[in-house]
């Protein structure tokens, strides 16, 4: 009789049970503010109860959980369950190294057959600009990534575009965080400083938004939809982000503004330029967003600014 009863229990389809854990780790509370270089999954205490609750709970419980997978070093991707393969749709890599002693290590990629996002986290104290060329192995994975997402990456040049867009040629999301702005009036990259604190973010959803570098070399992404550069910056400048629509800002640092833009001339006909400017063919929008910052807090040396910005390295690229 027991076993009549238990064989009549109503037992919900795993394909719904699926929806219902996937919803609840939607629903989870935010981890407080998102910090660099620290995972952004779930608590395990979260997940924890669903493995206890039944077999097919623990499947899905684990399955959600490994959804993104934390590493820290290289070595965390050599011997990762079977299951990854299947699971993990997100990569979240801690690259702590510099490429001022660059060693032969690639991050694997190889268990991760299903992956879609990749984040790396830099150490903005050290010089990585080169380091994005260990994360493009196997090149069938890495081809299939839909959205990237770099952090501290210490010198935004066009070695780190050209990098980008070779290895990662799916992309529709690119997401990069940085200290420095990459002027495209004097071409030389700076932390921003503005009159006052600028708005949550600007978007840019009809024109292109991008400084004409970045346009340029992320024109070989013919999938990009979306490009949101997230910068520092300080206070003291002479610039404000509040009236914008007659400057469109993207990008320009506060010396350009200032010594240029006080001929009205020259920023019309900038600005006129700037809605002209050839963008990636499936490019629909351009974020900014902004994190106060003080500039003794920017590691990378501004002294130590190569003589003529991005183009000498540029220059030094092409021979
Ligand atoms: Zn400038």
């Amino acid at each position: 009789m027991t076993e009549i009863n238990r064989a009549r229990r109503p037992q919900l389809p795993t394909e719904l049970l699926r929806e219902i854990v996937s919803h609840y780790t939607q629903t989870l509370p935010s981890r407080g503010p998102e910090k660099g270089r620290q995972s952004y999954k779930p608590a395990w205490s979260d997940f924890e109860p669903l493995t206890l609750a039944s077999k097919v709970l623990r499947q899905l419980a684990l399955e959600a959980w490994f959804k993104v997978y934390f590493a820290r070093s290289p070595d965390d991707l050599l011997n990762v369950w079977p299951e990854f393969e299947l699971w993990t749709k997100e990569l979240h890599c801690i690259e702590l190294d510099t490429d001022l002693q660059i060693r032969p290590v690639q991050w694997n990629l190889r268990a991760f057959r299903r992956l879609r996002k990749l984040r790396v986290d830099f150490d903005p104290a050290q010089s990585n600009a080169m380091l994005l060329m260990r994360f493009d192995h196997p090149r069938n994975i890495a081809s299939q990534l839909q959205e990237l997402d770099v952090h501290d990456v210490s010198w935004p040049s066009p070695m780190v575009l050209r990098l980008i867009s070779q290895a990662f040629p799916g992309l529709r999301v690119l997401k990069l965080a940085q200290d420095l702005i990459w002027c495209n009036l004097c071409n030389i990259c700076r932390f921003a400083t503005f009159k006052n604190h600028p708005p949550e973010e600007i978007v840019y959803d009809k024109v292109v938004g991008l400084p004409k570098h970045y346009a340029m070399y992320l024109m070989p992404l013919v999938n990009l939809q979306t490009v949101q550069f997230t910068i520092s910056y300080g206070l003291g400048g002479s610039t404000s982000l509040w009236h914008n629509d007659d400057t469109m800002w993207s990008g320009e640092c506060d010396a350009c503004m200032d010594m240029m833009f006080a001929s009205g001339d020259f920023r019309k006909d900038w600005v006129e330029r700037k809605k002209l400017i050839e963008k990636p063919p499936s490019l629909q929008c351009v974020r900014w967003r902004f994190r106060h910052k003080n500039v003794e807090d920017v590691v990378v040396d501004l002294e130590d600014e190569p003589e003529g910005g991005a183009d000498q390295e540029e220059d030094e690229e092409d021979t």
